[in-house]
């Protein structure tokens, strides 16, 4: 159903504005946003449909297709652990900075599989924030756009994620990568090459207490922080590393470091188009994921092999963790016959992008 209609069936009159917002797959560069170092995203065609009507009190409704009650929320209302809570934090973050004074009705519509590490909530929040912006007619540049959105999930959702999902999803599109850097926010927009191509499969196993383990990881990272004295322990060295008495922080801080090298080669083979210097750096990273930052999975982990075996030239999970999805690195000709080989193998599993 188009999201007009949608609309039109939940609140009765038609939306004034829609958008649209991709969700983002990571290449490389993981939990390194919020240490200050490099990562490497790309927008995927997948995305969220937003819609959005201005009202004259200070209600807010939110309805989705993914979900069946329609949110009913006044402006000011906290976060309540519902899932309209995304869209709400946008209206509440955009009457924060004086965009608005009056509630508005929306509604969503995804492509996106919801809580699968693609960051279907950085989606949401920024479509939304996107409409309030053309509704009010509001200038903002997309990196501030990118930081309010962040500050929605930080401070309203009470997730301590990074900046990647909001700068990726504001800056790149599908077929371009964005090599972030999280520490100063540079960036440059990486052609991605026509063949290999991205596939993203879904392991088919849920985020199970994802986000207790995220945070959980985030502590940990702040503890190194303190031992280092620095924000961007990515930038550390292999001798700071080592000199961690504490050895599962070593292996925290060994990932972080080992993975911001790897980040920054896979953006320069992208660049120099060496794309078979790729998929071992991808390896290594879904390696370190495992054995030092130890977010993966058993069953992520034998979706990787399955799909390196199967002619992967590379292959990795790739979001916060403990579930989702993997990203790999496949010759274009032998993407159909790789991906059924793969499922083959793991019915759980299906094919996201
Ligand atoms: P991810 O960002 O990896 O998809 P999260 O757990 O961070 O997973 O965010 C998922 C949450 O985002 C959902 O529980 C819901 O609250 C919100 N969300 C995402 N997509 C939609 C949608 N289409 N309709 C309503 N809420 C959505
Ligand atoms: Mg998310």
């Amino acid at each position: 159903m188009k999201i007009e209609t949608t609309f039109t069936e939940a609140f009765g009159a038609p939306a004034t504005l829609v958008r649209f917002t991709p969700g983002r797959v990571n290449l490389i560069g993981e939990h390194t946003d919020y240490n200050g170092g490099f990562v490497l995203p790309t927008a995927l065609e997948l995305g969220v449909h937003t819609a959005i009507r201005a009202r004259e009190d200070d209600i807010i409704r939110v309805a989705s297709v993914s979900f069946e009650d329609i949110a009913v929320r006044t402006l000011g209302d906290p976060a309540s652990g519902h899932w309209a809570d995304y869209a709400v934090g946008a209206v509440t973050e955009a009457r924060r900075a004086g965009w608005i004074t009056h509630g508005v009705d929306v509604a969503l519509s995804s492509t996106l599989p919801i809580g699968s590490g693609l960051s279907s909530s950085s989606a949401v929040i920024v479509g939304v924030l996107k409409l309030l912006r053309d509704l009010q007619s509001i200038t903002v540049s997309n990196v501030d756009l990118a930081i309010m959105a962040r500050r929605v999930e930080t401070d309203f959702i009470g997730m301590p994620c990074g900046i990647m999902d909001q700068m990726a999803i504001v800056l790149a599109r599908p077929g371009e990568a964005l090599f972030l850097n999280t520490h100063t926010l540079a960036y440059d927009l990486i052609t991605l090459p026509d063949d290999p191509v991205i596939a993203v499969l879904h392991s088919g196993v849920h985020r199970s207490l994802a986000e207790g383990r995220y945070k959980e990881r985030k502590e940990e990272c702040d503890r190194i922080k303190d031992r280092l004295g620095r924000e961007d322990i990515c930038r550390a060295t292999m001798k700071d590393v080592d000199a961690i008495a504490d050895p599962r922080l070593r292996r925290r801080a060994r990932h972080l470091v080992s993975e911001q090298t790897r980040t920054q080669q896979v953006a320069n083979a992208l660049t120099s188009n060496d794309t078979q210097a790729i998929g071992p750096l991808m390896i290594a990273s879904h390696n370190s994921m495992r054995d030092d930052f130890e977010i993966t999975t058993p069953e992520l982990d034998l979706l990787v092999a399955t799909a390196v075996r199967e002619g992967a030239l590379g292959a990795r999970m790739t979001g916060g963790g403990f579930g989702g999805c993997i990203v790999a690195l496949v010759p274009r000709a032998r993407l159909l016959p790789w991906r059924d080989a793969v499922l083959k193998h793991h019915p759980q599993a299906f094919h996201v992008a």
